[in-house]
């Protein structure tokens, strides 16, 4: 890492390009509209961004369409394209300082992690995916006599692919390696509040080999621009990763439009198991990382704690302890662990979470918003205890750095607390009883079951939800499935 003084001046120096990119090159909103976006921890304005809107997204759709139906890319060999893919890999590589401070810079999450976690991951998945693409095999049926009936993996068309503001960067990787890997073109559409790292990852794709018109990017706002992708009728899928509320929009959009398939990795509110006979001391350094990491805006977020009672107050006083260490402060500053909240719409609703905990149950730390300079987007790591069952803070997703802790007798009463939600994207369970961790895995309803650890992911391993966390999956071999459709060649002879 490079020091605080390196990265705001490199800060300072970047030249942001902000307008929509369209068949392979910038060009202003047709509107000529745009947008103010700011820097979260400064208040301080970075730049003006293009407001995207329908006819922006139709002339991204046709120049996708354009670009798939010719065969620029969705005809060439799985190999041509992992090339591409791989140069691109590198050239997030080359380019880390900026893709860094571009994601830390509009959405205000150390620099330490954009440098060490995101940057990094959004290479390898593209690295990963690439690598993969060409080690597939298409199908041939068992049909016997003078038939082969083939079946293949045909890449879907047009995708639509809209992200959230967490991991600018990495959302949209995570959405664009399979898709582009498999053959199909994309309009992407970033969070209003962080657009810039999509805008320099296009470019980078260009500068890669990839073909103009295969990926397009369109800023703007979700009930714009992500309406209008999500009732396109010339998009053949959608791909979102986002809140809950807006998920179910997008399924409606489908219903009312030309019925594209739509996958969803919506919201969260993940438990955190912790028996006795686990290791307390790695269970409490995990369950502070999984709550705090990113200030809490982690959609997998452990914001659940289930404790047994007989661990209920050592627990809380190593959690305590860990909780007060974090160091906030600017996110270009190495130094930081937590910086601001994504912008101050979402600090009030962070802040308005905190104010509601403190009439529902006992505040052990924090629990204020706070201001750094010219910023009060500030959010201290909460930890509360003693939290209802049904609760709104034991139930709602804050997107935030609240812990919300509760307390188990028997197992059974333990996945009947873990069970408790909506949603069903991860859970983690800590003991030394492996018996008891599989059987406990089987029970929880959620996509994920981390064991002796936190937030397990990689780009072997599929990573989505269940019930209202969403369904399909990214990562893995299996996010290939959502870009593909299966098609049936039967030849006689
Ligand atoms: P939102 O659902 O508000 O926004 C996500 C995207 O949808 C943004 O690009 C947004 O655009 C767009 N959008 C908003 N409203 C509409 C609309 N009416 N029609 C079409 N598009 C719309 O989520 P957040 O950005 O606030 O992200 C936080 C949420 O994301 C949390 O619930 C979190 O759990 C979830 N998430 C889930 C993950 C998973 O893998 N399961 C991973 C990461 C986050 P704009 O912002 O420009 O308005």
């Amino acid at each position: 890492m490079q020091s605080f003084e390196y990265y705001a001046s490199q800060a300072d120096n970047i030249d942001f390009r902000a307008e929509c990119w369209i068949d392979g090159q910038f060009v202003r909103s047709k509107s000529g509209e745009t947008f103010e976006n700011f820097n979260p921890a400064t208040g301080k304005k970075l730049c003006d961004v293009a407001r995207g809107n329908g006819h922006d997204v139709n002339a991204a759709v046709k120049a996708a369409r354009a670009a798939f139906e010719d065969g620029r890319w969705s005809r060439k060999t799985p190999g041509e394209r992992k090339e591409v893919l791989l140069n691109l890999a590198k050239l997030i590589r080359e380019n880390i300082t900026e893709m860094a401070l571009l994601d830390t810079l509009d959405m205000g999450k150390p620099i330490s992690e954009t440098i060490n976690v995101d940057v990094p991951g959004a290479a390898f998945f593209f690295q990963w995916h690439a690598e993969a693409v060409d080690k597939i095999y298409d199908e041939i049926a068992p049909t016997g006599g003078r038939d082969i009936a083939m079946i293949r993996r045909t890449p879907l068309g047009v995708i639509g692919a809209v992200v959230p503001w967490n991991f600018p960067l990495d959302m949209a990787t995570w959405k664009l390696a399979p898709a582009l890997a498999t053959g199909n073109s994309v309009v992407l559409k970033p969070a209003e509040q962080s657009p810039l790292s999509a805008l320099r990852l296009a470019e980078l794709a260009k500068e890669a080999g990839l073909p103009d018109g295969v990926l397009n990017v369109v800023p703007g706002f979700g009930e714009d621009a992500g309406q209008a992708l999500g009732r396109h009728m010339d998009v053949d899928c959608l791909v979102f990763t986002g809140s809950t509320a807006v998920g179910k929009l997008f399924q409606r959009y489908a219903g009312e439009s030309n019925m594209k398939q739509v996958w969803l990795e919506t919201g969260g509110k993940s438990p955190n198991i912790i028996f006795p006979d686990a290791d307390l001391e790695k269970a409490a350094d995990m369950a502070a990382f999984g709550i705090f990491f990113n200030q809490g805006e982690v959609c997998s977020a452990n914001s659940r704690l289930l404790v047994h009672s007989s661990i209920r107050d050592e627990m809380i006083a190593k959690l305590k302890e860990r909780a007060e260490q974090i160091k906030q402060g600017d996110p270009l500053d190495p130094a930081t662990k937590m910086g601001a909240m994504v912008d101050n719409n979402h600090a009030s609703t962070v802040e308005a979470f905190l104010n509601v905990g403190k009439g529902e149950a006992n505040l052990i730390t924090g629990g204020s918003r706070f201001a750094i300079g010219d910023s009060d987007a500030f959010i201290q790591p909460t930890i509360f205890a003693d939290v209802p069952k049904d609760s709104t803070i034991a139930r709602d997703e804050i997107f935030g750095p609240v812990l919300a802790i509760q307390t188990f007798e028997t197992e059974s009463e333990a996945v009947e607390m873990a069970n408790n939600s909506l949603y069903g994207l991860a859970a983690s369970v800590w003991t030394a009883d492996l018996t008891r961790a599989m059987d406990f895995s089987d029970k929880l309803h959620v996509g994920t079951v981390s064991v002796n650890t936190v937030d397990a992911l990689s780009a072997m391993t599929p990573f989505g939800g269940m019930k209202q966390s969403g369904f399909g999956r990214d990562l893995s071999i299996h996010s290939f499935d959502k870009y593909t459709a299966l098609k049936t060649i039967w030849v006689k002879y």
